[in-house]
């Protein structure tokens, strides 16, 4: 896992603008900020993920749309190319809840992105899902296994898509890759939004045909 330069790391409140002290730098908002933030870390996002796709364990960070700060955030993240900031988020999205490192570490979690078609990737440089993966892992202290599931069907975009018909787009779209986790492993799913929870359920269903053992979903937002 490269290490970050720290230079690059935007050391200001997304929110306020104020300086964030070198305690905070991975941080993206000072404590009054990050408190107006519609935050679902905990319970709540997991009981509201568990509604769109069952699965053990679920976290999230907040819903979309209702802050525009943070909706702005995913934007930049995900089409103007700021890695780093997929890095910042999944970090905190991953430091709240009752997951500590050495009981992630001996049930043996991995995370694995949902991952993007091959052209896509290319085109945007980059899988947002993988990013935030990277900064969940340096949280938890786990390993990510980009390539263990492959998207193959160059699916066209969702928006403006009814829900059934977004799940079946989705439900052929991915299998397995060649760099699989180890079988004794349990996976840990993750992605930028959760919308339907199609992709999440999709992916899954692929893992488990393959005899792997899926514990959950993490995801930045939930739509
Ligand atoms: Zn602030």
């Amino acid at each position: 896992m490269p290490r970050s330069p720290q230079l690059i790391i935007p050391r200001h409140c997304i929110g306020c603008g104020l300086w964030l002290t070198s305690q905070e730098k991975w941080r993206l908002g000072c404590a009054i900020c990050e408190a107006q933030w519609p935050d679902l870390r905990g319970e709540k996002g997991e009981m509201f993920m568990q509604e769109r796709c069952m699965l053990t364990r679920m976290w999230t960070g907040f819903r979309l749309r209702e802050n525009a700060t943070l909706e702005n955030q995913i934007h930049e993240f995900k089409y103007r190319g700021r890695r780093q900031l997929g890095l910042q988020w999944g970090r905190w999205v991953a430091s709240v809840g009752d997951a500590p490192r050495s009981k992630l570490k001996s049930n043996r979690v991995v995370l694995v992105p949902v991952p993007l078609h091959w052209r896509r990737k290319w085109k945007r440089g980059f899988n947002q899902a993988e990013w935030i993966a990277k900064g969940v892992s340096r949280e938890w202290g786990v390993d990510v296994y980009p390539k263990a599931l492959i998207r193959y069907s160059h699916a066209r975009s969702l928006t403006g898509l009814s829900m059934k018909k977004r799940q079946d787009v989705t439900a052929s779209a991915y299998k397995m890759g060649r760099r699989r986790p180890p079988e004794s492993s349990t996976i840990v799913l993750v992605d930028d939004v959760m919308t339907t929870g199609a992709t999440i359920r999709s992916c899954a269903a692929v893992l488990e045909l393959a005899n792997h053992q899926v514990l959950g979903a993490l995801t930045l937002a939930l739509a």
